[in-house]
C-alpha cells in the first residue's frame, strides 16, 4: 500500500517530465491512477510507493515545481457517529477503501480511495464527506 495524492499544476507550470523528475530525485515509484486536463490545469491522481520519508520528499519536489499537492487521506471525512452501518457504501466502493468489521461496523481507509464519490453521493445519512481540494 502507498500514499495516494492529488497534484494540481497550472498548464503554464506543467510539463510532461515533472512526475519522472520527482520519481528520480526522491527514489520512489509513482503509479498514476487518473489524469484530468482542463484548459487551465492538469490534475494528477496517483499512488506513491515508498516509505514515509521518501514519499514526503516526492511531495516536496512536486511543490517546489509549482504543484499544489494534497494527500487523499486529508480530503475525505468519515463520521462513525452518524453511520448507521447500512453497508451501501461498502457495496459501491470500487477499491478496498471501505472495510466492514466483524461486528458489521464500517471503517474507511482513505489511502485506498480514488475519490469516485460513490460513498459521498449515496450515504443516506451523510456520514462521509468530501472536504474538497
Ligand atoms: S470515494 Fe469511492 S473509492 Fe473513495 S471510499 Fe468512497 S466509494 Fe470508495
Ligand atoms: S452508506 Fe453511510 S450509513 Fe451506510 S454504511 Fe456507509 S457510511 Fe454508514
Amino acid at each position: 500500500m502507498g500514499k495516494r495524492i492529488i497534484a494540481l499544476f497550472t498548464s503554464k507550470e506543467y510539463r510532461d517530465s515533472i512526475i519522472q523528475e520527482a520519481v528520480l530525485k526522491s527514489g520512489t515509484i509513482f503509479n498514476t491512477l487518473k489524469v484530468e486536463t482542463t484548459p487551465t490545469h492538469m490534475k494528477i491522481m496517483g499512488e506513491i510507493k515508498a516509505n514515509e520519508d521518501k514519499a514526503q520528499e516526492f511531495i516536496r519536489i512536486l511543490k517546489r515545481m509549482g504543484g499544489i499537492v494534497r494527500e487523499l487521506g486529508t480530503m475525505m471525512k468519515f463520521d462513525p457517529e452518524k453511520c448507521v452501518a447500512c453497508g451501501l457504501c461498502f457495496s459501491l466502493c470500487p477499491t478496498k477503501a471501505i472495510i466492514c468489521n466483524k461486528d458489521f461496523s464500517i471503517r474507511y481507509d482513505f489511502d485506498e480511495c480514488i475519490l469516485c464519490m460513490n460513498c459521498v453521493n449515496n450515504c443516506p445519512v451523510n456520514a462521509v464527506s468530501y472536504l474538497g481540494d
